[in-house]
């Protein structure tokens, strides 16, 4: 996995167009860098070839066609729904106020009038008038309690919803486990309380092996089972306040809080064995599909490091697990070791 270089990438191509740097604008340009999503690829080269300067116009109509989940989409439904109950309420509490003022204003009349001596039909009328405009006043009073009811349900059912769509917007909605920002948030944390309480803190990173030629022989579709089956074993073998999380196409992270080195290569261990371990079967037509490997890089939280330094540790693993054959777990305690190993034949040279 090549995330930090993917950002680079983002970001230099971000920086030569004249797209301003907003947070959707760099998210395209990260999957176009990515290469996960073909069509969007297809789409951003050929604009590229065609000379047309990238313009933010355009990125927003590609985001919208390519990135914009219906999440967003949701996201807006709640948000005009609760914009449409504020107003009604507004309107409700403003005829309530109009029709309060104008009432007050009767009874200051009658206040007046009172003060002369009226005659018979004249009081008679005077009552009448304001018993009318109490009876009015009753019925706004009533009209705005009724609509301050139904915007009570209809703020609960909201807050629902809102508390769906957000709930969602942290997982993956392929894998089902947490996206990317929920391990942006998870790592954070992980990383202030490894800081603050002075207790260990491993990252590890997996990448499927060989997964491109995987997708090629059985199909993308089938490929999504892989993944799907692959974060759930992810996540049946860590527990606690570990956090399993889906990075970008067919690579995982695990967060895992209170492990040193040792206890993390012992958890890799063991998912890289339960991966390993899985036949595969279509389920449709019961073809056997053969087994999977994951790669595994894992490091360990030091004072200095921040996320970034972590995650590029991590990788740096991963990458040396990948060179040095595939399915095996290579932990930072390996990298400086073959570090030293290099160093010494420098020296020896
Ligand atoms: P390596 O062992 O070096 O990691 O080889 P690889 O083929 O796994 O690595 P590479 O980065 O070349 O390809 C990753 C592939 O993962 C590309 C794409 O076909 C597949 N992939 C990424 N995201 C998805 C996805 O959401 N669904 C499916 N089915 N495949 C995906
Ligand atoms: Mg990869
Ligand atoms: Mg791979």
């Amino acid at each position: 996995m090549r995330a930090l270089g993917y950002a680079n990438a983002a970001f230099d191509l971000l920086k030569r167009s004249a797209i301003p740097p907003y947070p959707q604008f760099y998210e395209l340009l990260y999957t176009y860098a990515t290469g996960v999503n073909p069509s969007l690829n297809n789409r951003i080269n050929a604009i590229f070839r065609s000379g047309i300067s990238p313009s933010s116009d355009l990125a927003e109509a590609l985001y919208n066609e390519f990135l914009k989940s219906d999440m967003n989409d949701r996201m807006s439904s709640v948000s005009e729904r609760m914009h449409a109950r504020i107003e009604s309420v507004h309107e409700a509490i403003d005829a309530a106020m109009t029709t309060a003022n104008a009432y007050s204003g009767s009874l200051q009349s009658a206040a007046g009038d009172l003060e002369r001596d009226l005659g018979g039909p004249a009081m008679k009328a005077l009552a009448t008038r304001l018993l009318t405009e109490t009876r009015r006043m009753q019925d706004t009073n009533r009209e705005l309690e009724r609509k301050l009811e139904a915007s009570r349900d209809d703020i609960t059912a909201l807050q629902r919803d809102l508390d769906d769509v957000r709930r969602e917007s942290m997982l993956d909605p392929l894998t089902k486990i947490a996206n990317r920002k929920s391990f942006d948030e998870g790592l954070a944390d992980a990383i202030a309380e490894a800081r603050r309480d002075g207790t260990p803190l491993c990252l590890m990173l997996v990448d499927i092996d060989h997964f491109k030629s995987f997708n090629d022989t059985y199909g993308h579709q089938t490929g999504d089972q892989v993944l799907r089956l692959v974060a759930m074993t992810l996540k049946s073998n860590i527990k606690g306040k570990d956090l399993a999380a889906r990075y970008g196409g067919e690579e995982f992270v695990a967060v895992l809080p209170s492990t040193d080195l040792k206890g993390a290569i012992i958890v890799a261990e063991n998912i890289r064995k339960a991966i390993q371990a899985k036949e595969l079967l279509k389920r449709s037509t019961n073809e056997k599909l053969g087994r999977i490997t994951a790669s595994f890089g894992v490091a360990s939280f030091k004072p200095t490091d921040n996320a970034t330094a972590l995650i590029e540790r991590a990788d740096q693993c991963l990458y040396a697990a990948k060179h040095a054959g595939r399915n095996r777990v290579v932990s930072e305690a390996e990298l400086i070791e073959i570090a030293e190993v290099s160093d010494k034949d420098v020296s020896a040279a």
